[in-house]
């Protein structure tokens, strides 16, 4: 396959692509509107079909009929353990180790305000400016809610990240996989570097867990968190998740200390006792139903290999790539993510200086990607529905779309709330 010269590929050539593609038969597993080329599974996943069915049971049967002893009965009380479970071999962990929980933001405040109380003599946090935005946010908030001079020491370059770390430092907190141009952080190198000057690691997963191979526990990684609605389908606010490192789960306390991290919880003690484990890091009663709809959309990945995920991923992106380049010259459009594939995650990212109109045009052909501020053209490629000739068409579509100039079209010059 990287021998592949996928700028020059004919539509038949294409679907050849997909008639031998090991993971064709996923896609039946989706709901996935006819006609639409969606490259936008890295915003939110599409619906599976197990996943109506188990939402379904779970409203109808577990609630309806089950109420109150469906927490023990149809084992509610356990779905953090057992979806955490799930996703921890998604992302090179042991099951104890992953919990299924609150949102991707609320999980980094805890593991954060964790990583500084094991090192209360340090108080840099050093993160990167194109982070996040929500993730560089709640380390604002902890950073004075702290009120002990914290500092958020922000690099303007990857290639600044080594020598913002010296012992001053806290917690390197990085996004494993850009949300912005896909670039992929070398997770064991600079964990090992923060680890060097005494410092403790957080990554954010929500582009890389169920998007490409990782591997916390052979990268040594202390903290980590990640987004359940992206590429593990769980549905619009799914539950996220957050991993401590074994040899840290006793040691590490997490401040939103919540009757679910007790070490009994029923037995409505007046004081606050932190659960052995991983369990310390729940806080609150679980979203049951959004969590069933999660754990029914990890089944998918059962069958799946992330190594043979990643194989397809790449080959997507590399004729997404190859075909737009060789179409859109002269149109305005320059890549922005990484050039070669194994420094680039599951997405592919284009700068245009129209992005948001180029894209509101591409949404009324039916291609759906996403712009991000300030002119990004960002489109994700989720290989267990995503289609050769999906990125083919969608490559062509572009090219309809900048050569005709139909972009300039007023109504696909009005921002909408979310983009
Ligand atoms: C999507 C995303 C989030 C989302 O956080 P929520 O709390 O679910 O809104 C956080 N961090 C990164 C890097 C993301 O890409």
């Amino acid at each position: 396959m990287t021998t592949t010269n996928f700028a020059g590929l004919a539509r038949a050539d294409v679907e050849a692509l997909d008639a031998n593609d090991p993971l064709r038969g996923l896609r039946d597993a989706f709901h996935v509107p006819d006609g639409l080329l969606y490259l936008d599974g890295n915003s939110l996943g599409p619906m599976a079909h197990r996943v109506r069915e188990r939402v379904r049971k779970a409203v109808e049967q577990e609630w309806a009929d089950g109420l109150i002893g469906s927490w023990n009965d149809a084992g509610w009380v356990d779905l953090p353990r057992r979806v955490g479970g799930k996703i921890a071999r998604l992302v090179g962990a042991q099951a104890r180790s992953v919990v299924a929980t609150d949102s991707t933001s609320v999980n980094l405040f805890k593991v954060l305000a964790a990583a500084l109380q094991l090192s209360p003599e340090r108080r840099v946090i050093v993160s990167e400016r194109s982070n996040f935005p929500t993730d560089l946010y709640m380390a604002e908030g902890i950073a004075s809610l702290a009120g002990r001079g914290h500092e958020l020491r922000l690099v303007d370059d990857p290639a600044e990240i080594p020598a913002a770390l010296d012992e001053r430092v806290a917690v390197l907190m990085l996004t494993h996989v850009s949300y912005r141009t896909g670039l992929i952080h070398d997770m064991a190198d600079l964990t090992r570097r923060a680890h060097d000057c005494g410092a403790l690691t957080i990554w954010d997963l929500a582009h890389s867990a169920g998007a490409l191979p990782v591997d916390l526990e052979g990268a040594d990684a202390d903290f980590a968190i990640g987004c359940g609605y992206k590429y593990l389908n769980g549905g619009p606010g799914a539950p996220a998740f957050l991993y401590v490192a074994p040899g840290l789960q006793a040691r590490a306390t997490q401040p939103l200390s919540g009757w679910f991290g007790h070490a009994a919880p029923f037995a409505f003690d007046s004081g606050y006792r932190p659960a052995d484990g991983i369990d310390r890091f729940l806080t609150g009663t679980p979203g049951v139903i959004s969590m069933s709809a999660l754990d029914a959309a990890l089944d998918i990945f059962d069958a799946v290999e992330m190594a043979a995920l990643r194989t397809k991923s790449v080959a997507l992106c590399e004729l997404f790539l190859a075909q737009v380049e060789a179409r859109c010259r002269g149109l305005g459009v320059a890549l922005v993510s990484p050039r070669e594939a194994d420094r680039r995650g599951s997405q592919v990212s284009f700068a245009h200086p129209n992005a948001y109109a180029v894209m509101q045009a591409l949404i009324a052909r039916r291609v759906v990607g996403d712009f991000r501020a300030p002119d990004i053209l960002r489109f994700g490629f989720t290989p267990l529905y995503t289609r050769y000739t999906d990125a083919f068409d969608a490559a062509a579509v572009m090219h309809e779309v900048l050569a005709s100039g139909e972009w300039e079209r007023p109504e696909f010059n009005v921002r909408r709330a979310v983009t």
